[in-house]
């Protein structure tokens, strides 16, 4: 019998719970020994520990994956996404427990928390029914020759996530590489493993048979292991652009198939013409959801010509944000650091903090709290300006007009969204037309693709080919086999008739 790490369906926070690699379908330690603690964000308190695992680790949860393997890949599709189906209906189940432990692990606030947990269901969702999309296609191509694709598993895969989605970013890979006939091994971010690990759970009481979904803990040490293996030939990456970029690198040089999201400095634009009321509110969820967590959170504004009467309202509804209430702690106190880092050096250099977050407390809450902060009057030049903050701060460039807020946004390295607040449909088209951004939005600060469309940004904020999730995320975790048939009738057998 399994000893599961978490008492299902508790909101009873066990008091110390050590994240240990699921290998097999069971928890172990890591060969290495190493743990460091895990931290809750919102009261700075130690509520377990992490194993730092090592190669020898992922090569257990390799030959775990490989060896389960073949009867997963010989199971009809439409088991498979049964298992996934089922899944679904234990997240439905447990989705408070899901989303208090995210709130508690990654400092997010609950709605918030419910937020990512339903998206990452939605992923779950169009994993199961990829079955009824996954038709390779054929054609006759000449006389009695027939050409046709099947989309066929890889075999074990990869998925390296990021700190701050610990239930949905597994949710982008896992169900599509598992439907797809493929075993996987994840490795959770080292500051919040529990969603990863209670999703593995899951999965088990699911049906999924054990190896198929295997987690191992830790940090470098595990990932450089999983992109230098020579038996893991497709692996996703979701994480900060430098990470992302080196790692693109390494798997490609060994001829893997790597898809590496990293990070993002989103623009909002706002024109004279904009609805008032749609874009401040719009603007403030954007840059303050998620405690500014979020590779979609607006970063930028860029104002163009007199936009004072929606940038007065943007003001007054930021600084009305509670932290611990409707806002979240950021996940660490180097974070914080960061984040008050960056506020203070646009300061230095001449911008107004008109909403000012820095040294924000919450009673009864002493963890690592920024309150939301809005950099007005900046320079483009300025780091807050072009540097990816990742907190609940937006920084303001007055412009004069949307040619020369296009040009700062298209200046910019990252591509991962961009978006434009107004009332015109041809200002609206001229700009995301303009936009160098894989994901744009009109009048909706954060255009996160829903399924099956597939989200993926552009330039520095995704190395490799294609999109992560949608039909997009089916085509990575597969290959395909181009088959051409051709066939003699056999017309002097006596049993044709
Ligand atoms: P991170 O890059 O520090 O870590 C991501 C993963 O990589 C973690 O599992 C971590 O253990 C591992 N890692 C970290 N440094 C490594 C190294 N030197 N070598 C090998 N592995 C390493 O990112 P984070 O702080 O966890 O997450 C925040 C970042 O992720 C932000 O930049 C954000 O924009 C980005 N992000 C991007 C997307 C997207 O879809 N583009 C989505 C979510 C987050």
């Amino acid at each position: 019998m399994t000893q599961f790490a978490f008492p299902t369906r508790s909101y009873e926070f066990t008091p110390y719970v050590d994240a240990l690699n699921w290998i097999g379908g069971q928890w172990l330690p890591s060969e290495t020994g190493r743990k460091e603690p895990i931290f809750n964000p919102r009261h700075a308190k130690e509520m377990g520990s992490v194993v730092y695992s090592d190669a020898r680790d992922v090569e257990k949860a390799y030959q775990s994956a490989a060896a389960a393997s073949a009867a997963w890949r010989a199971m009809p599709t439409r088991e498979r996404a049964q298992i996934l189906f089922k899944v679904k209906q234990l997240m439905e189940r447990d989705f408070e427990e899901l989303s208090w432990l995210l709130s508690h692990e990654n400092g997010k606030c609950i709605g918030q928390a419910r937020g990512s947990v339903a998206k990452g269901i939605e992923c779950l969702e169009f994993g199961a029914s990829m079955e009824n999309m996954a038709d390779g296609g054929q054609l006759d191509v000449s006389r009695g020759v027939n050409c046709r694709v099947i989309h066929e598993p890889i075999g074990v895969v990869a998925g390296i996530v990021p700190f701050n989605f610990p239930t949905m970013v597994p949710l982008w890979m896992i169900p599509q590489a598992l439907v797809a006939g493929n075993a996987f091994i994840l490795k959770p971010s080292e500051k919040v493993p529990y969603g990863a690990m209670r999703l593995a759970e899951i999965f088990k009481e699911a049906g999924l048979p054990d190896g198929i979904l295997n987690i191992v803990n830790g940090a470098k040490d595990v990932v450089e292991a999983i992109v230098d293996h020579p038996k893991i030939p497709a692996i996703a990456f979701v994480g900060s652009t430098p990470v992302a970029k080196l790692l693109y690198g390494r798997g490609a040089a060994l001829g893997k198939k790597m898809l590496c999201l990293g990070g993002a400095k989103n623009h909002l634009v706002i024109v004279p013409d904009a609805d008032r009321e749609l874009t401040a509110a719009n603007v403030v969820a954007s840059f303050t959801g998620c405690a500014g967590q979020r590779c979609m959170a607006a970063s930028v504004l860029l104002a163009v010509g007199d936009v004072d009467h929606i940038m007065n309202d943007i003001i007054s509804q930021a600084a009305a944000i509670r932290p611990g209430v409707d806002m979240g702690a950021v996940v660490s106190p180097e974070s914080k650091e960061r984040i008050e880092h960056y506020i203070n050096d646009a300061e230095k250099r001449g911008a107004k903090i008109v909403v000012d977050g820095r040294g924000a407390t919450v009673e009864g809450q002493p963890g690592w709290w920024v309150g939301p902060t809005i950099i007005d009057h900046a320079t483009a030049d300025m780091p807050a300006a072009h540097e990816e903050i990742f907190g609940p701060v937006i920084t303001v460039v007055r412009v004069k007009t949307l040619d020369e807020a296009l040009a700062i946004e298209n200046a910019n390295p990252f591509g991962n969204a961009a978006c434009i607040y107004t009332t015109s449909g041809g200002v609206a088209e001229y700009a995301i037309n303009r936009f160098e951004a894989g994901m744009c939005g009109v009048n909706v600060g954060v255009p996160v693709p829903r399924e099956p469309f597939a989200f993926g940004g552009w330039n520095d904020s995704k190395f490799g080919h294609g999109d992560m999730t949608g039909m997009d995320g089916y085509r990575f975790w597969t290959r395909p086999r181009k088959v051409t048939t051709k066939w003699a009738l056999q017309t002097d057998t006596t049993w044709m008739g």
